[in-house]
């Protein structure tokens, strides 16, 4: 059922043959898959796709893997929750929340990029599957290595929160932390996947991991009635979702599964790790590495790989990108949390603060249809907002020790009896 038919480097064009390569030889550009697109248009429709099971695997002709995946059974179709008490409070009446908060089976984006991953190391006959990862990554793989069978070892950088230690280690996935940051961590990784022949699902796995992204984009369309919004906001980290988003876009509209639109897509990045917003800013293409410093630690990536291809995809969909600072990043999550009851982990909180930036220097109209993307899930990261709430009273089991909290915080006006 495979519509792959070849690996092309993306900068030279040179074809590669469908197996675990990520590299061109001749000009080190990335490879990237190449599908057969005219099959592909007879082969898919609405109707077909929305007869398939709400996982992400309702788009597998666009996907490159070659068997019915039985990989991440659950994993993708997230709602997309139209946010009226948020937009409201912002001013946008037709806001919607993209939310990965809830992706099965480890509550982020990964999930997606894993799946198709993990599917594709099977089909290649790899035993042992591993990743370096900045934490979600590495509960992800770990998390479908363990339904697949596989032996995985996980690679993060020191400091990462104890919920993605644990939550990777419970797993059976041996965890090791790097004394470094997460350009380290990938640097050792590059050299352990060269000589233990494993299956780095976001290295030599790479072409095929990140294509997993684009059904972020698909359900997107899908969900809003296979009409693609006017804007849409995307963390970038590594710089792997949001081309791919933009990707998920452009083959919906080829194919001829959605008419017109041409979202501009915004990225965002905390401030204390926003190589590529700078670089936006500046108006280069150079982005120049720098060494993280925020709470958003999922997207504290200081040297990102496909950096450049987010910068092409923002000019390209005329959209911008912004930075939010640790304490914007803390009050976005409380507002989402407040508005929405989403409970969105830091970067969540990054693309939501800075939609509020966009939306302020009017790059975001209040008219449009905007999708924020909210792309992991607060319980895995209590740490960053633990102290940014308010902490729970102490009383005796004695009404009338309730009676007197009760008088204090509604500030005297009412006691028992009122509602
Ligand atoms: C990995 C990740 C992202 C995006 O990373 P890219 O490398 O740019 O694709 C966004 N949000 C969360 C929560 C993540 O874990
Ligand atoms: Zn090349």
């Amino acid at each position: 059922m495979s519509y792959i038919t070849a690996l092309k480097c993306r900068e030279c064009g040179q074809d590669y043959p469908v197996e675990p390569l990520h590299v061109c030889e001749t000009c080190f550009g990335p490879l990237e898959v190449v599908y057969d697109y005219g099959r592909i248009r007879a082969a898919l429709s609405h109707k077909l796709i929305e007869s398939r099971p709400r996982n992400l695997w309702r788009y597998r002709e666009l996907l490159p893997v070659d068997h019915e995946p039985d990989i991440g059974p659950c994993s993708g179709f997230t709602p997309l929750l139209h946010a009226r008490r948020l937009g409201a409070e912002i001013g946008i009446k037709r806001l919607y929340i993209k939310d990965d908060t809830v992706n099965h089976p480890t509550l982020s984006y990964k999930d997606r990029v894993v799946s198709v991953a993990i599917t594709r190391a099977q089909e290649f006959g790899f035993s042992t599957v591993s990743c370096a990862s900045t934490g979600n990554l590495a509960t992800a793989v770990a998390a479908h290595a363990a339904r697949a069978g596989l032996k995985c070892y996980i690679f993060m950088p020191e400091g990462v929160e104890s919920g993605k230690i644990v939550g990777s280690a419970i797993y059976g996935a041996r965890v090791i932390t790097i004394r470094g940051n997460y350009d380290d961590v990938n640097r050792l990784c590059s050299e352990i996947a060269d000589k233990y022949g494993w299956a780095f699902v976001n290295i030599n796995l790479r072409p095929y991991y990140t294509e997993g992204a684009k059904t972020f984009g698909f359900e997107i369309a899908e969900q809003l009635g296979w009409k693609l919004p006017d804007s849409v906001v995307i963390p970038t980290a590594g710089g792997t979702i949001l081309p791919k988003v933009a990707k998920a876009f452009k083959e919906l509209k080829d194919i001829g599964l959605v008419k017109g639109g041409a979202p501009k897509i915004h990225s965002a990045q905390a401030a204390g790790s926003a190589p590529v917003i700078h670089a936006l800013h500046k108006g280069t293409d150079l982005i120049s590495p720098v060494k993280p410093n925020t709470i958003a630690k999922s997207i504290a990536i200081g040297n990102p790989a496909d950096g450049f291809y987010v910068l092409g995809a923002v000019r390209e969909s005329g959209g911008w990108g912004e930075m939010a600072t640790d304490e914007e990043i803390v009050d976005a999550i409380k507002l989402l949390a407040r508005t929405e009851g989403i409970f969105a982990e830091p970067a969540g909180g990054t693309t939501l603060a800075v939609t509020l930036k966009l939306l302020a220097q009017g790059r975001i109209k209040p008219e449009e249809t905007v999708v924020v993307s909210i792309t992991g899930n607060g319980y895995k990261t209590l740490e960053a907002v633990s102290n940014a709430v308010e902490q729970p009273f102490v009383i005796e089991a004695r009404l009338d020790d309730f009676d007197a909290l009760f008088e204090r915080l509604s500030g005297g006006k009412r006691l028992a009896g009122a509602a």
